[in-house]
């Protein structure tokens, strides 16, 4: 039987991007946001910090992200049961692909480049499963669509959350449960 398929993202999922933008808003701003000051929006959506996203379109902005704990190993786990692509709207930002790709071959050297795709619009994407931090990637995806936590969908109620990756985890093993009948 054909593994089932998994469509994975990057930012905000394995790749941490908070940090350097809260870093980047500190920088411009004069000030650092704590959790709270952000919850319910990105970072760059708080009054007049628009510029701060300028800073995604730099060289390097994701040469040098951190790695979402528990991530490497989770989905070096996953990898065994499905088929795991990496899906990132990549096309948005022009210096972030050799950035993203260079990350993925120091982070993840066990995700084969036949398995990244570096896309615009998620929609085109067929898989099982999708993890992903953007509701409207979820909204158009025709299987099942785990919603990463991040700041900007804390009220969003639609779709399974996963708020780490031991989260992940666990569902992935709920499913497999599901499938082999609790064996
Ligand atoms: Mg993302």
């Amino acid at each position: 039987m054909a593994k089932q398929r998994i469509a994975l993202d990057m930012d905000e999922v394995i790749a941490d991007v908070r940090p350097k933008l809260l870093d980047a808003f500190e920088q411009l701003m004069g000030w650092r946001p704590s959790r709270e000051e952000y919850a319910g929006k990105k970072i760059y959506d708080l009054a007049g910090a628009a510029e701060v996203r300028n800073v995604l379109h730099t060289k390097g902005f994701f040469a040098d992200l951190p790695v979402m704990p528990g991530s490497r190993e989770v989905v070096r786990e996953l990898m065994e049961d499905y088929e795991l692509f990496i899906i990132t709207a990549a096309m948005e930002f022009r210096f972030s692909f050799e950035d993203k790709y260079d990350w993925l071959a120091t982070n993840f050297p066990f995700i084969p480049w036949k398995n990244i795709v570096f896309c615009g619009d998620k929609r085109i994407i067929q898989a099982d499963y999708m993890i992903d931090d953007h509701v409207r990637n979820l909204e158009t995806f025709g299987g099942k669509g785990l919603l990463y936590t991040a700041s900007h969908n804390l009220a969003e109620t639609r779709f399974r959350r996963v708020n780490d990756w031991e989260d992940v985890r666990t569902f992935f093993e709920e499913e497999k449960k599901i499938r082999t009948g609790g064996y």
